[in-house]
C-alpha cells in the first residue's frame, strides 16, 4: 500500500533529499511540498528537478506566501510574480491564509490588514488560473472561511484544522477538505476533527518539519485516523489517496 503526504515543508530540513529517499523507501508514493515565502519557494524549485528519480517520491510543487512570513511590498510582488510564473506547473497555490496568533499581529489592526491583502491577492490567483488553496488559519478561523466563500475558488484544504466545531462545519458546507497531523495522535481539537469531518472530507499530512516529522510520518497520522474512525487502516488510506489525489489533480 502507498501513501500520500498531503503537506510538507522541505526548505529548512538539514537534509530534504534523504528525508524524500527516507518517505520512498516506507512507501510514500508522493509528497505535496508547500512554500512559504519566496526563499523556501525558490529552494523547492530547485529540490524538485534534484528530486525527479523513480527512488524519490512524486514531488508535487505549491507555491505561496504564508501569513507569518510577510516582509516587505516589494517581496509580496515578487511571490505573487513567482506563482504566475509556474502557475500552469504547481498543484496549488499554498500555504496561504491568516493568522492572528502571533505577537506582532494579535493587537495591530494594520497587520491583519496586510495579512488579508496578501490572502486576497493569492486566492485571485488560485481563481484566476483554477488552481487549488491550502490555507492556514489560526485565531482567524471565521475570516480565513468568509474570505476564502467570497473568493469562488472551490478546491481548498483547510490544513492541520483546529478551529471550532460549528465553522468546521460550515467549512465542510462550503465543500472544502479539512487535513489532519500526527497531531492527531494527542491533540483533543485534531481528534473532534477527525471525528466530526466525514471520511471523504479528510487529508492526511505532516506538516513537516514541525515536531521533527518527516514524510514517512504520514504513516502515524493514518494509523491515529483509523483508530478514531474505527475502520481498516486499508480503507481509511483508499478513501484518503482518493482524496488528495482528487484535490490535487495528482
Ligand atoms: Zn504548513
Amino acid at each position: 500500500m502507498k501513501i500520500i503526504d498531503t503537506h510538507a515543508h522541505l526548505y529548512d530540513l538539514k537534509d530534504p533529499e534523504a528525508a524524500l529517499l527516507e518517505a520512498g523507501e516506507a512507501d510514500v508514493s508522493d509528497v505535496v511540498v508547500l512554500g512559504v515565502d519566496l526563499a523556501s519557494n525558490e529552494k523547492h524549485l530547485e529540490l524538485e528537478i534534484k528530486t525527479a528519480a523513480s527512488r524519490y517520491p512524486r514531488f508535487h510543487l505549491a507555491l505561496g506566501l504564508h501569513p507569518g512570513n510577510i516582509t516587505t511590498p516589494q517581496e509580496t510582488q515578487m511571490c505573487l510574480d513567482l506563482i504566475r510564473t509556474y502557475a500552469t506547473k504547481i498543484v496549488a497555490i499554498g500555504e496561504i491564509g491568516l493568522d492572528y496568533h502571533y505577537k506582532w499581529v494579535v493587537n495591530d489592526e494594520k497587520k491583519k490588514q496586510e495579512q488579508r491583502d496578501v490572502f486576497r491577492r493569492q486566492l485571485m490567483l488560485a481563481k484566476e488560473f483554477g488552481l487549488p488553496t491550502v490555507v492556514h488559519a489560526r485565531s482567524a478561523f471565521r475570516e480565513a472561511l468568509d474570505m476564502t466563500i467570497a473568493s469562488g475558488v472551490k478546491k481548498v484544504n483547510f490544513h492541520w484544522y483546529t478551529g471550532p466545531v460549528d465553522i468546521l462545519k460550515e467549512t465542510l458546507d462550503a465543500g472544502f477538505m479539512v487535513s489532519v497531523s500526527p497531531a492527531l495522535e494527542y491533540s483533543p481539537e485534531a481528534q473532534a476533527v477527525a471525528r466530526y469531518a466525514p471520511l471523504d472530507r479528510l487529508l492526511i499530512e505532516t506538516d513537516t518539519p514541525v515536531r521533527g516529522w518527516t514524510p514517512k510520518d504520514v504513516w502515524r497520522t493514518l494509523d491515529a485516523l483509523a483508530l478514531i474512525k474505527g475502520m481498516p487502516r486499508e480503507d481509511v488510506l483508499d478513501a484518503v489517496n482518493l482524496n488528495a489525489r482528487n484535490l490535487f489533480g495528482l
